[in-house]
């Protein structure tokens, strides 16, 4: 069974996406462009980074140095893990 990716999730219901692919004679739809679109989706989503702090609410890679000891973040006040 395939797995789906979140990128494979995010061609199927973005409108943006399925508007930009059919502007593609699909025959000529290149794998570059297939390419730079995961490379741009990946850059826009922020991930956890193994070995950093990650808070859920302000979906971003917190430094230790931001975090206080009682395991909140110190911008936001929330609990990061
Ligand atoms: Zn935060």
């Amino acid at each position: 069974m395939e797995t789906k990716t979140d990128f494979d999730k995010f061609l199927e219901e973005s409108q943006e996406v399925k508007d930009y692919l059919k502007s593609f004679d699909k025959k000529r739809l290149d794998l570059h462009e297939v390419n730079l679109m995961r490379i741009a989706f990946d850059a826009a989503i922020p991930k956890p980074i193994h070995g950093m702090w990650w808070c859920d609410h302000c979906k971003k890679n917190v430094p230790g140095d931001q975090v206080t000891f009682q395991e909140f973040h110190e911008e936001c006040g929330y609990k990061v893990r």
